[in-house]
């Protein structure tokens, strides 16, 4: 188990790290560390975790709710790298019962969590418990609620009392520009949806193309505040 006072020591010593620095620590100190993977982020940690291990293990949450640009994207990543990725999918009683009572589009009477936390936390919840640490693709300029993100975390959603889980967030000091730089560099495989003016993508009922100076997350539930944009798989605790 790490101390916050441990993982506060690990967050000073890589305040200036690199992300692939951030990635050999992270495999360091957990070996089974699996990368979450859905968005542009997600893969140039995928391209970076190719060049330390042999095979990288990812996730990646398949709600049903999909585009099928996004469902072909997954498929190429799958196939050009070296990658042991499981596909999340919800739990199918759970699903057809809540269809039944709420229908397929309830999200935009009574906001997204409901569906989210049976067709993404639920699954993310079952896999999180195989494992000591993820990694995911959080940066600080993403949403306001990513405004303070940490390298390194303590899981505060996901620890339980006999497992403590941590997040490693290599991105976190990344601008947007500076994954797409790195993409176009290394021609990294891309969601093609962001050809099309997509920025953040989700699920295709809950997410739309948005136009020049609307912030990435304005494409995100947009008839919900910005401050609650989060599907449950990034909550964190209040910070002092
Ligand atoms: S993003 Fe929308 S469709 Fe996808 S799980 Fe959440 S509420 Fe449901």
């Amino acid at each position: 188990m790490l101390t916050p006072h441990a993982i506060a020591a690990l967050n000073a010593e890589h305040a200036t790290s690199d992300p692939k620095a951030i990635l050999r620590a992270a495999f360091a100190q957990w070996p089974g560390a699996e990368l979450s993977f859905s968005g542009a982020e997600d893969v140039v940690l995928i391209e970076l975790a190719s060049k330390l291990l042999p095979r990288v293990n990812a996730f990646t949450l398949d709600t049903g709710r999909l585009h099928p640009e996004t469902y072909q994207f997954i498929e190429r990543v799958r196939v050009h790298y070296p990658l042991d990725l499981d596909v999340l999918s919800p739990d199918a009683a759970q699903l057809q019962a809540f269809v039944r009572e709420k229908g397929l589009f309830s999200f935009y009477e009574d906001g997204h969590e409901a569906c989210c936390g049976i067709r993404k936390v639920a699954p993310l919840r079952r896999k999180l418990a195989t494992v000591d640490a993820w990694i995911s693709g959080q940066r600080r300029d993403q949403s306001p609620t990513r405004a303070d993100v940490p390298l390194f975390e303590i899981d505060a959603a996901f620890s339980t009392p006999d497992h403590q889980l941590i997040k490693i967030n290599p991105l976190a000091n990344w601008s947007s520009a500076d994954v797409w730089n790195y993409i176009r560099l290394f021609d990294v495989p891309y969601n093609s949806l962001h050809d099309r003016g997509f920025i953040s993508i989700g699920c295709e009922p809950c997410t739309r193309a948005i136009g020049p100076n609307q912030h990435e997350r304005e494409g995100r539930w947009w008839w919900e505040e910005a401050t609650i944009k989060e599907c449950g798989l990034h909550k964190r605790p209040p910070q002092s």
